[in-house]
């Protein structure tokens, strides 16, 4: 029994040893975080702050990001989903995680069984915007303007299944007008455009609209939590609800991917470090200074995050079908 035994035991002793090097080097060269979308924008910015925090707890390594922008972040996940499992490709998406699923009718990867889930980073309101030289100025004057010039309003987004593009389709169904969608590669080439003009209207994280709202460049009208947003730029927007859109509440969250099939030691490499970042305090305070809110670790375990985001899909692919009529 016991001989028996033996040359199963060496065969795992070896096997062990030949793993053990790998793990306890990693990270031996750069990761590289995909952001879904375009430089300069809400994710692009929540991903430096949060590469800077996962540094020091993964032993002063590189993290590099690469932004792979384009309909809705689909591009850029397609990309991680067929990336070597090694722990060296990692994306960070947000709640387009959730709602892509309901809006393509083929993905060529599976949100669910593609990707290793790391664990959720923080919660972002968004702010409902209008290009500065649009005459209403208040919630009660954009939607007089709004009724005055159905049929003429364009509204910016990030592609179909972004968060830009959500909240604009809960606001259109929430309102029942029907606006014209112009699509970009994230919202920071959109804020773009509605700081010169071309666009009327943008939904989109505080992470991105902060600074602009504080320098006067923007109509900013509301927020869209169901809670005003607490801090010196956005506590005097209503929130929607507050501003007659009974009910009306989106929220972004950010996570953290791997390509399915990556080690489990790096993972729980990387989970720790994550949460481990997540109690970095710059990386709170900078977060918290645009109205986000890093999560604390109930919410970052891998399995409870997998779950959290299946949910996410179920709860808004409901009401995206809901309001399909105002999708494109
Ligand atoms: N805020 C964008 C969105 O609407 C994405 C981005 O550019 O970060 O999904």
């Amino acid at each position: 029994m016991i001989k028996r035994a033996l040359p199963a035991l060496a065969a795992l002793a070896l096997a062990a040893a030949a793993t053990a090097p790998a793990l306890a080097a990693y990270p031996d060269k750069p990761i590289t975080i995909v952001v879904p979308f375009a430089a300069g924008g809400p994710t692009d910015k929540v991903a430096r702050d949060f590469a800077e925090a996962m540094r020091k707890p993964l032993g002063g390594a590189t993290l590099v990001i690469e932004n792979v922008g384009g309909a809705g972040g689909t591009l850029g996940a397609g990309k991680v989903a067929k990336a070597a499992p090694d722990g060296y490709t990692l994306m960070l998406f947000h709640i387009g995680m959730a709602t892509t699923p309901t809006m393509y009718r083929k993905l060529n990867y599976n949100g669910l069984e593609d990707f290793e889930y790391l664990g959720l980073i923080n919660d972002v309101p968004m702010t409902l915007l209008g290009r500065k030289n649009l005459p209403a100025k208040t919630f009660p004057e954009l939607m007089k303007w709004i009724n005055d010039n159905k049929g003429k309003i364009n509204l910016a987004n990030a592609g179909q299944g972004s968060a830009s593009h959500l909240c604009g389709l809960m606001f259109q169904n929430a309102i029942k007008v029907d606006m014209t969608t112009v699509p970009y590669k994230g919202t920071a080439p959109a804020m773009n455009d509605l700081l010169g003009g071309q666009v009327d209207i943008l939904c989109d994280q505080t992470t991105n609209t902060t600074g602009q709202i504080a320098a006067g460049s923007v109509n900013a009208y509301a927020v869209t939590t169901t809670k005003r947003v607490n801090t010196p730029v956005l506590a005097k927007l209503p929130t929607l609800d507050e501003a007659g859109l009974k009910g009306f509440s989106v929220s972004i969250w950010h996570g953290l991917y791997a390509p399915k099939g990556t080690p489990k030691a790096v993972l729980d490499r990387l989970n720790a470090a994550l949460k481990d970042a997540l109690k970095d305090p710059d990386f709170i305070k900078r977060q918290a200074d645009l109205g986000a809110v890093v999560v604390t670790d109930g919410r970052v375990n891998m399995a409870d995050h997998k779950a959290f985001v299946a949910s996410e899909a179920k709860k808004w692919g409901d009401v995206i079908k809901a309001a399909a009529q105002y999708a494109d």
